[in-house]
């Protein structure tokens, strides 16, 4: 969490808390017409060849050479949601064009039987590859949506269609890598598996070979790298080489009507899906928001943040691409420009981290030492408060401000970042056990906010309630050594009577 944010709402004793609240923020008209950004981007494709940096792509199999003979190239697009700005596509069309091979992409759709399977996710999810699925045509690429698991599904259609190579993108967390490693198993020896870590600016692997303590230690090590890593991206071009054995079409609403979802946890208004609504939501950051993203970004009542973390989440947006035109467009604005990158890049990136080097990621078991120790010493500790995950889930706490966060998120499916915070500490407050109080925030969050199921998911909630990435603070019932975030706190940073009107629910 940054430091300003660590400071502010936690206990009477810490500095940022007698900071004055900002005053609020005026409407504001845009300068520039609406549409700027993506001319711009496609001018800087255009002028860079550069090609896919090999340190971001690791040969998960043994063999590393194109099996000859073959018939195309699949990328097997798991977390990495676009055409354009994405590494794992530049190097397998990169591969192809090399091998004069067609090239095929494939997202393998499988829903699991889970309350985290909501009609909110998976429309977001399959309008982005509507989009992609429309780009792919122009650009002469076979797109392919494949129905189950990808270690079942992937293999047979390898051989059917007669692939010699597949390449992948990269996540840290456990369902892909099974999948990864199930795929290896499955796959013919003689066909290469490559995965390409399209997400992180500094490739995951290498920004740091161990899990990193906290921000402090792996900021300067990505912070070095920046300069080789924080490239232009070259243009995914019109293919050269035409499959004999294109896709079938998809339709689309016919497959997301045949989905198993939770259709209570529906689609949100604010954010449309896809990389051009995307990258309009980055623009209007950089238009209107970023100027005070400095002074306002603790502030839920100010439009001071980006609100980029569910096209990053989906990888309908390139978080590269996101700072490449931040720090080029917010020269004025430098102030703001440096937290901006210290969560985009540093922030986010020490999550990826956090999840690949921990295999606890999501559990108790990962926190520190320190902090399963001091949690254990207050875990019989009196509760003054003691509510049930369904009490929390219907925002039925005698928190108004908890309950606006709370109401925010399952209508809207977002909550501020400075709100997050607050809400999960509180549920650690306020139920039985940090085990429970870790499942409840997690199941929450991943159930209802359109960015979640994410690493920056899983290492928020380890933050708040297990101090991940943090440090002891002074010892107290409940929390022990783990910072505390309070209602008063909160007063002196923002007009909570404002957020509580606004969001208070009516019911849920
Ligand atoms: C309990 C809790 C749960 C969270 N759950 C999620 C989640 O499910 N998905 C998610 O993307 N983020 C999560 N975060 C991190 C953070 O709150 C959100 O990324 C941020 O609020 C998203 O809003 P924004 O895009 O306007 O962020 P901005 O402040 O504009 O930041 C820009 C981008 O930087 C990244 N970022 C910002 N803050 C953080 C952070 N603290 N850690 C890592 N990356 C960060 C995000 O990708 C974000 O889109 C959580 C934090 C907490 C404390």
């Amino acid at each position: 969490m940054p430091s300003d944010k660590r400071k502010a709402a936690s206990s009477a004793k810490a500095p940022g808390a007698k900071k004055q609240k900002p005053a609020p923020l005026k409407d504001e008209k845009r300068e520039r017409p609406e549409g700027w950004l993506q001319k711009d981007v496609a001018k800087q494709r255009g002028e860079t060849d550069l090609s896919c940096n090999q340190k971001r792509i690791r040969f998960i199999a043994d063999t590393q050479k194109i099996k000859q003979g073959s018939e195309g190239l699949l990328y097997w697009m798991m977390r990495d949601h676009r055409i354009q700005d994405n590494w794992a596509l530049i190097h397998a069309q990169q591969l192809a064009v090399e091998e004069k091979l067609p090239l095929h992409i494939c997202v393998c759709l499988h829903v699991p039987k889970s309350e985290l399977s909501t009609l909110r996710h998976y429309s977001f999810m399959l309008k982005g590859l509507e989009e992609v699925a429309k780009e792919c045509k122009e650009l002469d690429i076979q797109f392919h949506l494949l129905r189950g698991v990808p270690g079942e599904v992937l293999p047979g259609f390898v051989s059917d269609h007669g692939l010699g190579a597949v390449v992948t993108d990269f996540s840290p967390l456990r369902t892909p890598l099974q999948a990864l490693e199930s795929l290896r198993k499955s796959l013919p020896e003689d066909i290469p598996l490559i995965q390409v870590d399209a997400h992180n600016i500094v490739p995951c692997w290498v920004a740091s070979n161990k899990l990193e303590y906290a921000a402090r230690t792996i900021r300067g090590k990505i912070t070095k790298l920046l300069p080789e890593f924080l490239t232009d991206f070259p243009v995914v071009r019109k293919h050269s080489y035409t499959a004999t054995r294109p896709a079938k079409p998809v339709d689309w609403s016919k497959t997301l009507g045949s989905l198993q979802l939770d259709g209570t946890v529906g689609e949100v208004e604010w954010a449309q899906p896809g990389t051009a609504a995307g990258s309009a939501m980055l623009e209007s950051f950089i238009d209107l928001r970023l100027k005070h993203f400095a002074t306002h970004r603790n502030d839920p009542n100010s439009a001071a943040l980006s609100q980029l973390s569910p096209w990053i989440r989906f990888g309908h947006l390139s978080a590269q691409r996101a700072a490449l035109q931040v720090q080029r467009f917010g020269k004025n604005f430098s102030q703001s420009v440096a937290p901006f990158i210290e969560e985009l890049v540093v922030r986010r990136e020490l999550t990826d981290n956090y999840c690949f080097y921990n295999d606890n990621y999501d559990n108790i078991k990962g926190a520190y030492e320190w902090a399963q120790k001091t949690l254990k010493d207050h875990a019989k500790d009196k509760r003054e408060y003691l509510y049930t995950q369904g009490d929390l889930e219907k925002a039925k706490t005698h928190d108004k401000l908890w309950n606006g966060a709370q109401y925010q998120m399952v209508t809207e499916g977002k909550m501020h970042g400075f709100l997050r915070m607050y809400w999960a500490k509180k549920i650690l407050e306020w139920t039985s056990s940090p085990e429970q109080a870790l499942s409840i925030a997690l199941y929450l969050n991943d159930r209802y906010s359109l960015d979640g199921q994410d690493p920056n998911g899983f290492v928020g909630c380890m933050w708040s309630v297990c101090g991940v990435h943090d440090q002891g603070w002074a010892e107290r019932p409940v929390f022990g050594k783990i910072r505390y975030m309070n209602y008063k706190g909160c007063l002196r940073k923002f007009d909570v009577a404002k957020f509580e009107t606004k969001y208070c629910p009516k019911k849920l």
